[in-house]
């Protein structure tokens, strides 16, 4: 009705009629209710009403909402669709949504929430769709809502994150954490006569290869091997990268070491086939240090210590083979940690020195020079063969302190010596690893004042093995200051032609183990004389080492070899020692 101030109002108007005896209308009356307010919020709850629902349509989201006996009242499109075929789903049993066996969670979900107030969460494989549902619940004395959404994506992210958590990217095998989480299990519910095999493994040079054909074919290669790794393994085994060219085989369900050792056997072997890498064909070889589980063992990081040690030990002997892990072994690493830790300060405790052993000239019959051997005079154990500490000097870096310490301490002593005599000092190819051994052998020079001439330096040819030239430079710069160089222990290791191609030694000093096997008078030794042959040829003084006995010495004479060292002429001494030999006449006939 139009008011009196010209604005408009609703009003609910209500007549009655009067009638008379006849029944006859007299007359009416009625009243006329302002209703506007009413009016207006019924208005506005259809207007939200109908937002609402259209929202509820418009959502990405399945929505359905059920009452307290499981009856769908109402349900949007998309959940008609995802649930059902299509055709609305109001009226339907919500447990009938889900009957399938997968679906078990969600119905007890629903019982339980049922009579609460409560909210609850979950996330199921839908596989009609092959989707991953979030589905979340929210219960009112009345009704309960479900809102059902598609969380592949965000799924598949979130496997892909607990996937890289667990695997090394490039190669999709197990990482350190994730085969040492498997063990820990395994090793926790260990049967007495079911034992667990640890692998360590190293690939032989795998940096001279990256170095040489590039990290692309490296990246290769690795790929390669592990999957070669994974055809040898059986379902429970497993096979993992930790990092660089390290790997970890975990095989289970062991009854004999002859199991773990057959295993590495077929690995090795497979190894050493050539990989196909871009069209090229590629050698390498593994080495492997293995441990078995020991009933009631359950510490993983002790397994893979003696798993490393036994590689370690492995190397050692050579690369391409295996060792297995030996309560012995133990009691050599309790011993080399002990030597490690006193050896970081061995160095500041003048606890090393040097001795000095004679190289003699076969034709001339004199000393010509004096071989530097470094001691090690440990506080409580005695002298320490450097045999046994310079694998750990190697190994935790000191060698470069002490390589240093020995060339300067070499320089020094070598100029107390008649300056027809040389002295010769190892350098150990970790030194061309870790430090700049051109840089080193100067100073020695300049601070001692030692003509460059007067120092030669041994060194073993794997400093040659690494592909890159970095190494043959420092060579050739330290040759160029007038430096000598000889090839040590030749005739071991990888010893091939090709090295002495490489770079041009000076003189070639021939692994003592050879000498080692003439025993008689008349005993001769194929590899010795082959190499002599060689040295002949490439018109290369050489030396034997290790002579011991007068037949051994008549045997390297015989070959032409120029140059000897041994017990039979002397020991290695120190310095006084080694002056009072010089100034008396050779007492071993030559
Ligand atoms: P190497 O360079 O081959 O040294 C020769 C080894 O043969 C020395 O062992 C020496 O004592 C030993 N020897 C000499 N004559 C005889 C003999 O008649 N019979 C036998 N059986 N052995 C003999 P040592 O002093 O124990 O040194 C072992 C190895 O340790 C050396 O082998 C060398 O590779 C390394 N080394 C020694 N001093 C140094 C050093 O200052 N720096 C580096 N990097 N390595 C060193
Ligand atoms: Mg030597
Ligand atoms: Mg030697």
């Amino acid at each position: 009705l139009r008011q009196a101030d010209g604005s408009y109002a609703w009003y609910r108007d209500r007549g009655a009629a009067r009638r008379n005896l006849e029944g006859k209308i007299t007359h009416w009356y009625g009243m006329l209710e302002d209703v506007s307010d009413r009016h207006v919020a019924e208005e506005a709850r259809r207007y939200s009403d109908k937002v609402a629902l259209r929202v509820l349509e418009m959502t990405d989201d399945a929505v359905i909402v059920f009452n307290q006996d499981g009856i769908i009242t109402y349900s949007n499109a998309i959940a008609a669709k995802l649930l059902g075929d299509g055709s609305t789903l109001n009226g339907t049993q919500i447990k009938d949504l889900f009957i399938e066996s997968w679906n078990q969670e969600v119905k007890n979900t629903i019982d339980c929430i049922i009579g609460t107030e409560q909210n609850r969460h979950l996330e199921i494989f839908w596989p009609y769709q092959d989707m991953w549902l979030d589905v979340r619940l929210y219960a009112s004395t009345s009704d309960i809502s479900m809102f059902i959404r598609n969380n592949s994506e965000q799924h598949i992210a979130q496997k892909k994150l607990i996937y890289a958590a667990n695997h090394d990217l490039l190669t999709g095998a197990a990482n350190r954490t994730a085969i040492f989480a498997k063990i820990s299990d395994i090793l926790a519910r260990q049967a007495p006569e079911s034992k667990i095999a640890l692998f360590c493994l190293d690939v032989d040079y795998f940096k001279e290869i990256n170095d040489k054909y590039g990290h692309p074919a490296g990246d290769s290669l690795l790929q390669q091997i592990v999957s070669r790794l994974q055809s040898h393994l059986r379902e429970n085994d497993a096979v993992a990268r930790c990092g660089g060219d390290e790997f970890l085989i975990m095989q289970t369900a062991i009854r004999t070491p002859t199991d773990a050792i057959r295993l590495a056997e077929r690995l090795g072997a497979e190894m050493q086939e050539a990989f196909e890498i871009n069209g090229v064909s590629i050698k390498t070889s593994v080495s492997m240090g293995i441990a078995i589980s020991s009933f009631g063992e359950t510490n993983v990081d002790r397994l893979y210590q003696q798993a490393d040690r036994a590689l370690y030990l492995a190397k050692r002997k050579g690369r391409g083979g295996y060792r297995l892990f030996s309560p012995e072994m133990q009691t050599l690493l309790d011993k080399t940690a002990h030597l490690h830790t006193d050896l970081a300060s061995a160095l500041a405790r003048e606890e090393f020195f040097l001795e000095f052993q004679p190289i003699i000239d076969l034709f001339e019959k004199c000393v010509v020079g004096v071989e530097a051997l470094v001691r090690w005079q440990h506080p409580e154990k005695g002298v320490v063969s450097p045999a046994e500490f310079i694998p750990i000097a190697e190994e935790c870096g000191l060698i470069t302190e002490l390589g240093a310490w020995v060339v300067r301490r070499a320089c020094e002593a070598a100029h107390l010596l008649p300056e027809s005599l040389r002295v010769s000092v190892n350098i150990s190819p970790r030194q061309f690893e870790l430090d700049n051994v051109y840089r080193i052998v100067r100073n020695a020079l300049l601070t001692t004042g030692l003509p460059a001439e007067r120092l030669k330096l041994e060194i073993t040819e794997s400093v040659l093995l690494v592909k890159n030239s970095l190494n043959r430079k420092t060579l050739q710069a330290l040759r160029d200051i007038g430096v000598t160089l000889v090839l040590d222990d030749f005739g071991t290791g990888y010893s091939s032609l090709s090295y002495l191609d490489i770079f041009k030694f000076d003189y070639i000093k021939i692994d003592q183990s050879f000498i080692a096997r003439i025993k008689n008078e008349g005993d001769r030794h194929q590899v010795f004389e082959a190499v002599m042959g060689m040295t002949k040829a490439l018109n290369l003084p050489a030396t034997a080492e290790g002579i011991e006995t007068e037949a051994q010495l008549r045997y390297a004479q015989s070959l032409g070899c120029e140059y000897a060292q041994g017990n039979y002429f002397a020991k290695p001494m120190q310095s006084d020692e080694l002056h009072r030999f010089l100034s008396s006449p050779l007492r071993t006939p030559i």
